[in-house]
Formats: C-alpha cells, structure tokens, sequence
C-alpha cells in the first residue's frame, strides 16, 4: 500500500493538504490497479486451495497399535492387503499359522485430502504392512505344546505334529495283539494344549521325531550296576553309556583299575519323561532252562571239565497277567501254566585227577616268579618264602587248580589269593598288586594270576608266597626245586590262627 503511505506522509509534513492529496492520489489510482491484479490473482489462489481440499477421497485408515501407517480404498482391499501380507510373512516363517489379535490392528473411515498422485502416496502397500505388523511384534502364531504333569515338554507348529508325537510312543509300546484286553495309557498326566506365541517361538519348535526321542530319554535316574567277574572298568563304561572319567567322578571310594565282583557302581542313566503302561492276559510258549548236572571222571585232571551230552531247553505254555512299563516288564502274575516238552539235563564231567604230582621242570609245581631274590623262608613263625621282585612282575599259577580265596583275610596278607590243587594241596600268594582272576575261576599251571605289590604288612615288593598242603605249612622252596618231603599228616594249622605275614 505504497500509495497510502506517500498520502498519509503528505498529511503529516502539513504542506498544502489538497496539493499532496492529489498528488497521492494519482499514486493511489496506479497502486490500485496494481492492488486489484494482486486480489484477483490471491482469489485464484484461494479457489485453486479450495477446489484441493474437496478434491480428497475417502477412505479407510490402517492403524497399528494405534498408528495409522496408511490407506485403502475399502474394506474389500483392507482384507486382501492383510490377508497377502500374512501369507507374506507366513511363507518366510515356514508356514506358520499367523494371528493378528483384533486390538492390534484397525480400520477406520477417514476423508484424504488431495489429487490422485497424493492418495496414491497414502495407500498402504502389502509390503508396508507385512514390515510394521513384525516391526510392531503384532503377529503371532499358533503353536501347540505338549505338557507332561503340567510341564511343557514339547513345543510344535501344528497340532498334526504333537499327536503323532504321542502316538508314535503309543504304536512303539502298544500291547502285542496276543493281549487281551490290549490297554494302554500314559502313567502321567500328558496334554497337548494350544497357545499363542510370538513370531520367534517358529525357529524353536520340535518336529515329532525328536520330541518323541526327547519324551523316552529327556531326563536323568541315579542308577547302580554290580561288577560282574572278569568286567573291565572300560567294558562297563561302554555298557553304561557313559565315560570312565564320570565313573570315576561319581565313585571316589572305588579303585577302579582293581574291581571286584560285586562293586557297586554308581551312574547317571537317561530316564524317559512319559511313561506309556499296557496291561492284560497274553499266552506264551517259554523256555524252560536245563539243569547241569556234574559227574566226577577220574581221567580228566582237577580243574578240567568235559560236556558228556548238550542239555535242552523244555517248553512250557503259558497263560499271565502282565504289566509292561515302556515295552518293558514290570509285573508278571502267573495265571496257568502247561509243560510241552520236559528239558534235559546237561551232563557235565569234572575232573578229580589230581594234578600236584605231574607237573614238570625241577619240582611238583611250576614257579610263581620267573626270577627273584629269597629273602625269607619258613621259620620262626614265618609261613612261607618272601620272593622279591619289582612292582608289578607277572606272578603265575604254580599249578592248575581253582581259585579258592579272593581277599583281604590277615590285614597282614594284602590282596591275597589261594589256588586249590587237589589232593588236600594248595598255594597261596600274598601281598599282591592286582589281582587278574577271580574266585572259582579254573586255573592253569604257568598262568598268570596277579602282579607283586607291598599291599598289607610289606616292606618292600614282594611276593609272600605258601605251600600247605591239608594245611599244614611246606617249605615252598623245596617244591620248586624238586626236593620235597612228604608232609607229615600230623601238623595241621587252620587259617584263623595264622601268624601274620611278612
Ligand atoms: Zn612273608
């Protein structure tokens, strides 16, 4: 409004008012041409502002979580947008089963102001709403897990999975079709239940063939095997499926290198998680063992044994009440029972030759050492030779016959064995380091049998060794050598008042 300025600056320098009034009105009339361009054009402005704002479109808003992200056209487009961007996401899950919760998600009508290229821009793309549905954690998934006693133990992306978990356990243990009544069920208590889960849950779930290994071997049990004679400690180890370390872990008292018959050994075994019981009556043809019986020949030599004629197993027909845990038995109720065929006896001959008098080399029996120092004999209530030799020398069988005695029987003694030759005579072998056979085992002349130790009363190693015969104490020496007496039958000592080793 430069014209109204110059005017009113006019006025106020108070010269010549009508003067300055035209002179500012000359102005004027220009600047209102001028002014009138300027309005017209702002109308257009205007106009053209207006016709924008009512040329929007309406539309529906996509919210999520409360945001809006974007637009559609309607409904029918909300669906398939949605509805190709689970299938989106589905597909790179793995095909998961997607849940989108009703809160999470909205539609609502809305008027988008705006030409065609400005609503184009607004629209929401499948893409768009497959990556803010997983930005904003909305989408989850149906899983089913599989709970034993209320625990979930399994957890799997269809409901197909879980049951054939369960019925693969069922067809493993299912009674045989000679049961009747054939019944079944879980010891625990055992449900599949649906839940939803986030999205992540999908790179963890179990397939049935796992859960199913997971179910019979998923936990643990403290169990206890007994050493059998002749176990080595790697041979249990292996049949326990677990590691000689752990067994030594978990045996601290137990010398494992040196294990008797009947050690208990403690150890870890995987236990199952579920427990699938059948019961019912079956009928079954058993076994009947044979029985061996022994006969005594004098023309095989003590220790020797001889099978005279195989022994057959009879067969019997029985009818039980069984109970199986797991496929295994666990109770057995006999109902009745008809023998088919009767069993035959074993018959075996055992040798009562005695042995103590054919041995060969120098003297009735074979050496126990193949070399040592004497350094002690009979006498001045010791009871046998001391034999010296380095820790761990072979110490051999002097003659064939059975182990009679393992143990710790004198604490003076140390690990000690006897060896009946027959004929009332015997060896024993004192102080040993280990001990190779175990009682009752038939052993041969020259075979190795322990290694020298220090065990018991022992200065230095050594090899504690007695030859009695009916008891009564020999000088061992002279039945190495050859030069031995015929023991006098009177001078019989018993094993509880034997003076201690040395
Ligand atoms: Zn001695």
């Amino acid at each position: 409004m430069e014209g109204l300025r110059i005017f009113l600056m006019a006025l106020s320098h108070g010269s010549g008012f009508r003067a300055a009034w035209r002179e500012a009105r000359a102005v004027q009339v220009k600047h209102h041409l001028r002014a009138g361009i300027t309005l017209a054009g702002g109308l257009l402005a205007a106009i053209f502002v207006l016709s924008s704002v009512l040329t929007g479109a309406e539309m529906m808003a996509v919210s999520v979580n409360g945001q809006v992200i974007g637009y559609v056209n309607d409904e029918a487009e909300y669906a398939s947008i949605v509805q190709s961007a689970k299938e989106k996401i589905s597909k790179e899950n793995g095909g998961t089963e997607l849940i989108i919760q009703d809160a999470d998600i909205s539609l609502a009508p809305k008027f988008v102001p705006g030409n065609e290229e400005a609503i184009a821009e607004a629209a929401v793309s499948e893409d768009q709403l497959a990556e803010t549905l997983l930005e904003e954690n909305v989408i989850k998934t149906n899983v089913y897990t599989l709970n034993v006693e209320g625990q979930e133990v399994a957890t799997f992306g269809s409901l197909s999975e879980a049951t054939e978990t369960l019925n693969g356990i069922v067809e493993e243990f299912e009674p045989q079709e000679a049961v009747e009544p054939a019944e079944g069920a879980f010891v625990e208590e055992v449900a599949i239940e649906s839940k939803t889960s986030d999205l992540e849950v999908v790179t963890e779930l179990d397939d049935a063939e796992t859960a199913k290994e997971h179910l019979l071997n998923g936990s643990t049990e403290k169990k206890v095997y007994a050493v059998s004679r002749g176990d080595t400690i790697e041979e249990i180890a292996a049949l326990l499926g677990v590691t000689v370390e752990q067994i030594a872990l978990d045996n601290p008292e137990l010398n494992l290198n040196n294990l008797k018959e009947g050690d208990l050994i403690k150890f870890q075994a995987s236990a199952p998680l579920v427990h699938y019981e059948t019961s019912g009556v079956e009928t079954v043809i058993e076994e009947i063992p044979f029985e061996t019986e022994e006969q005594k020949s004098e023309d095989l030599l003590v220790g020797e044994r001889e099978t005279l004629s195989e022994g057959i197993p009879g067969k019997r027909l029985v009818t039980r009440n069984v109970v199986r845990v797991n496929g295994d038995l666990t109770d057995v109720e006999e109902i009745s029972s008809e023998v088919l065929e009767e069993p035959v006896s074993e018959i075996v001959l055992v040798g009562t030759k005695p042995r103590m008098f054919d041995g060969g080399g120098d003297g009735p029996l074979g050496l126990p050492l193949a070399s040592w120092t004497l350094t002690r004999s009979v006498g001045n209530g010791h009871t046998g030779a001391d034999m010296c030799a380095p820790q761990g020398t072979p110490i051999y069988a002097a003659e064939g016959g059975t182990v009679t005695f393992i143990g710790m029987p004198y604490g003076a003694y140390g690990n000690f064995l006897k060896i009946d030759h027959g004929g009332g005579l015997e060896t024993w072998y004192a102080h040993c380091d280990t001990i190779n056979v175990s009682e009752g085992d038939q052993v041969a002349r020259g075979q190795q049998i322990a290694t020298v130790g220090i065990t018991g009363r022992a200065t230095a190693y050594h090899l504690h060794f007695e030859v009695r015969v009916n008891g009564a104490v020999q000088e061992p020496m002279s039945w190495l050598s050859g030069n031995y007496a015929v023991p006098a039958p009177a001078a019989t000592e018993t094993e509880t008042t034997e003076t201690p080793a040395e």
